[in-house]
């Protein structure tokens, strides 16, 4: 049985942490690879006697700690907790709540956080309210004595925005908590205390460690959906939080084996594989979506390009300051509305037409009809969801066969 190895010295470059970090060979026989420890549980040597805080699956198993201690480091996190899916790890952070907490959310966000806030939260007491994060302005005015959580995605989903994480956090810092709602409760351990001040949630499922590091810009956790790039073979559904607060780690690993979402051994195995060329296959994208992008723009059955790494995106200048570069994901306005639109996703080959993103697959949607069609329309057109938007989530293929596919399934 293993310890995760230490966090290796902060000089060791991302690519080298991608490979190394929270891994050693396995201690019995130098396997160089972490096992898949298939097991629910661990042989005590005398009641309450195991080693290394392993005594149920749950709790603790070292395939996932190698995952957990190795997305840490990628996230520079002192702690990092996987589960069973990106929403299950949102609900982890969730459960921090109480009722009468109030949350800022970002007006542009994947479906299903909406969802859970307004379907599952809102029922237990937990307001929300929605708001454009691009601009400062209006975020501060939403801050209401309750607020205790302020979330948001950047790119956020579908319309790629760009939100200053730097900036919302000094918003945080400003703010002046009231009386927190529930009273102290020692008997419920860490979540005994109801949160003090307002905490800042980044989803960063769309830039991936790779292309930004929320904690270093002000956030207090970070959460991936694991199922989309650090996967990134569209073959599990897993989810993450890093952070580097002690407490609020004490409470989310709590809530972790309180309630209980958490991934078995093969997929967290399979994460361990996937982060080893999650800078490789980032830089793939990168450089694709890129070239699309620029290719697009000058197509002329699009009517728009939205990418963060074009001139034309209104936070190209933030993108280039917050990000290392601007990620695989596309968005883009089809001249002719749905019809037209409809017909590129049912002509095109090599994109896959399909919900999901951030796998080595190109993959292509139709947000108002599938990923955000529970948002209702008056609100999607608000956000500026129209008809004719598609998405790309483009993959590492040879960028000129992507290119011959659209312009294929774009005459
Ligand atoms: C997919 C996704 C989620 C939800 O993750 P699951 O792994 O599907 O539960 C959350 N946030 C973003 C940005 C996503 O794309």
């Amino acid at each position: 049985m293993s310890q995760p190895s230490p966090q290796p010295a902060p000089a060791q470059k991302f690519a080298t942490r991608c490979i190394h970090a929270g891994q050693h060979p396995d201690p019995s026989t130098g396997a160089i690879m972490t096992p898949v420890y298939m097991t629910s549980t661990f042989v005590q040597s005398s009641p309450g006697v195991f080693k290394d805080g392993y005594d149920y699956a749950r709790s603790k198993n070292p395939t996932r700690a190698a995952l957990e201690a190795n997305l840490a480091d990628l996230e520079g996190a002192a702690h990092g907790l996987v589960f069973s899916s990106g929403l299950a790890a949102m609900d982890c952070v969730l459960h921090q709540l109480r009722a009468g907490d109030h949350v800022i959310l970002s007006d542009d966000v994947y479906g299903g956080t909406f969802r859970q806030l307004d379907k599952v939260f809102r029922h237990l007491g937990v307001e929300t309210t929605r708001v454009d994060m691009t601009r400062l302005a209006d975020v501060e005015a939403a801050f209401r004595p309750a607020t205790r959580l302020v979330w948001f995605e950047t790119p956020s989903n579908p319309m790629l925005k760009i939100i200053d994480i730097a900036a919302i956090r000094g918003l945080v810092d400003r703010h002046r908590s009231g009386p927190a709602s529930g009273v102290r409760d020692a008997g419920l351990g860490p979540l005994g205390q109801p949160l003090a001040r307002a905490v800042l949630v980044v989803d960063n499922t769309f830039a991936s460690p790779y292309l930004q590091n929320p904690l270093a810009q002000g956030a207090h956790i970070v959460l991936h959906s694991c199922t989309k790039y650090i996967g990134g073979h569209s073959d599990l559904v897993a989810g993450a939080l890093m952070t580097g607060d002690e407490d609020l780690a004490a409470r989310l690993k709590f809530t972790q084996n309180a309630v209980g979402a958490v991934p078995g051994a093969m997929d967290c195995f399979m994460m361990l594989r996937s982060t080893k060329t999650l800078h490789i296959r980032m830089q793939r994208h990168c450089e694709n979506a890129l070239a699309i992008a620029q290719h697009l723009a000058k197509h002329r059955a699009i009517e728009k390009v939205i990418y963060p790494g074009l001139e034309s995106h209104p936070q190209h200048a933030l993108a280039k300051k917050q990000m290392r570069a601007c990620g695989g994901m596309i968005s883009c306005i089809v001249k002719g509305g749905l019809e037209a639109s409809r017909r590129v996703l049912e002509r095109v080959r090599l994109f896959s037409l399909a919900e999901s993103l951030g796998g080595v697959e190109s993959l292509i949607e139709h947000p108002a009809i599938m990923t955000h069609s529970s948002i209702p329309p008056e609100a999607r057109a608000k956000l500026g969801i129209a008809d004719g938007l598609i998405r790309l989530s483009v993959g590492i293929e040879d960028v000129d066969d992507l290119i011959a596919d659209l312009d294929r399934a774009l005459v």
